[in-house]
């Protein structure tokens, strides 16, 4: 999720504070969040937390832990206007110090200075941060590949690495994302010559998925769109807001009278426009997956219609999005959505080339691999190794895990508490993970219902025990929900007139025979909850 705390004597400063989105195995929550109990413990001496760019996987917390932890922020002009939207839907814009800094530009924070170095990668305005400490220079690349002939604004400040490694850095901390990759990424222009040609060729509509804060992605598309001679329109909640965000910010560049109307789509001539549509990786309810089953209010996918996802298909939602594109091709449209026959996405990450190129520039004492699956982390210190250029110590460091560097080396400290929050957006409520493994256990098993009505003077049975379950047998197994209520029954003869009494023991003794029955005849573990009416 993308947090680190940097500490040096009683100033800490956060680097990022992403989100992710929860593996399907956490049902029902809606994001994942880092755990920030050793922040709140330190409370008193968070001095800020400083951003590297816009991406969710290093803003997307803020909504969340700003309410507990109120510090300022610090970040370039479009990742502060992405973060000053997502405050303000939370209530916190009030309450929140944001510091806009320009790329390339130095800032002090307590005992630190912080340069924030110009990198390219998916999105823009992305920084990596050198940051001068009283004991040496710590650089952190934040996400980044070297796009030398970037579509806007600055490129990857190459000088400023290599002066920073010059002058002798304590310890890099860098990208390793695309470590499995070897060469170099192509640049982000490495797209247009194959979107151009299929918009030039398309018979009709064009709709081009990627994601809202690839802005130099719809920035080369409102260009090609110009030069084949459409329009464009934009679809989806966060295209819309990205897109008008980096417009008013002066980032996207689009002609006068470019832009159709997205309830004007319908009626306009199709061989006349391109759509850029958020959803590119299917995420319910999102545009392209509403366009694909014609549930869109402004846009449907008819024959020979070109559907292009410009985007990667994050591992985990391939079936969502495979499915999606079945609808496409049922409609007959053109589909295309992998590099196969021309390149229509390139990666944001750099590849192994371009990881040793910054690795030979900073030339660091120290080196932690940062951003990746434990994988990544090792390949990228293999690589590191075999460069030769970090003359200290390599180190894999896993969440939690503490190191401390001073005048003379480095060490492992004790651990400090980190993991992961579960949040239910709606409520913004934390769910406990004991009620995530309840509701997993629900799923796979089910739950059983014995209802048992007791007279509250006598203590005796008023009727049958009645057994309701969901999730767990078809009404045919006939035989077992016999067994159960014979179960209940004798559990309930067996027991003497204080525990029947005592309706919490009762409840105790039914589930315990209940579950041994049901798990010796079926070898399943339901969830079951007695319930004991008076009558
Ligand atoms: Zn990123
Ligand atoms: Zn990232």
């Amino acid at each position: 999720m993308n947090m680190m705390a940097l500490r040096y004597g009683d100033d800490i400063i956060v680097i990022d504070a992403g989100m992710m989105f929860p593996e399907s195995e956490l049902l029902g929550v809606d994001l994942v969040i880092p755990d920030i109990t050793y922040l709140k413990q330190n409370r008193q001496h968070v001095r800020a937390i400083v951003l590297t760019h816009g991406h969710e996987d290093h803003i997307g917390a803020l909504a969340y832990i700003l309410r507990d932890l109120n510090v300022p922020v610090y970040g370039t002009r479009f990742t502060l206007a992405l973060v000053r939207k997502r405050i303000t839907e939370a209530g916190l814009l009030e309450s929140t110090t944001l510091r806009e800094v320009m790329a390339g530009r130095r800032i002090e924070i307590g005992p630190y200075e912080i340069e924030m170095i110009p990198v390219t990668h998916s999105t823009i305005d992305c920084v990596a941060l050198a940051i001068r400490t009283p004991i040496g220079v710590i650089i952190h690349t934040g996400d980044f590949k070297i796009d030398h002939t970037p579509v806007g604004g600055a490129g990857f400040d190459i000088h400023t690495f290599a002066r920073y490694g010059n002058e002798g850095v304590l310890a890099l901390f860098s990208d390793t994302t695309n470590v499995e990759r070897p060469g170099i990424t192509p640049s982000e222009r490495a797209v247009v010559p194959r979107i151009e040609e299929l918009a030039r060729s398309a018979p009709r509509r064009v709709i081009l998925s990627c994601f809202a804060s690839s802005i130099h992605r719809i920035q080369q598309v409102i260009d090609i769109a110009s030069r084949v001679g459409r329009k464009v329109a934009f679809v989806g909640r966060s295209m819309v807001d990205n897109v008008e965000i980096a417009h008013d910010l002066e980032y996207l560049r689009i002609p006068d009278g470019m832009v159709v109307r997205s309830q004007d789509i319908r009626a306009f001539d199709p061989r006349k426009i391109i759509i850029l549509a958020s959803g590119s990786q299917a995420e319910p309810m999102s545009s392209l997956s509403r366009i694909a089953v014609d549930n869109h209010r402004f846009v449907s996918v008819d024959e020979n219609d070109t559907v292009i996802l410009s985007s990667r298909i994050i591992p985990g939602n391939e079936k969502a999005i495979f499915r999606m594109l079945d609808h496409m091709f049922r409609r007959r449209a053109l589909v295309y959505y992998d590099n196969s026959a021309g390149v229509i996405h390139v990666s944001g990450h750099a590849s192994q080339e371009e990881q040793k190129l910054v690795l030979q520039l900073v030339k660091p004492k120290y080196f932690v691999p940062v951003h990746g699956e434990y994988r990544h982390l090792f390949r990228h210190a293999a690589l590191a190794h075999q460069l030769n250029v970090v003359s200290g110590e390599i180190l894999l460091v896993e969440n939690g895990q503490n190191i401390e560097f001073t005048e003379d080396g480095v060490r492992r400290r004790d651990p400090v508490t980190a993991g992961r929050v579960l949040v239910d957006s709606g409520s913004l409520e934390e769910i406990e993970e004991a009620v995530v493994r309840e509701r997993k256990h629900l799923s796979e098993d089910g739950v059983v219902v014995p209802i048992i009505a007791i007279d509250k003077h006598t203590g005796k049975l008023e009727s049958q025990p009645e057994i309701v379950s969901r999730g767990f047998m078809s009404d045919d197994d006939s035989d077992l929900v016999v067994g159960a209520r014979d179960i209940v029954l004798r559990t309930i003869n067996d027991s003497n007139a204080e525990e029947r009494a005592d309706w919490s023991v009762i409840k105790e003794k039914i589930r315990v025979d209940l579950k041994r029955y049901i798990n010796k005849q079926t070898s399943k573990r339901p969830l079951i909850l007695p319930v004991i009416l008076e009558v």
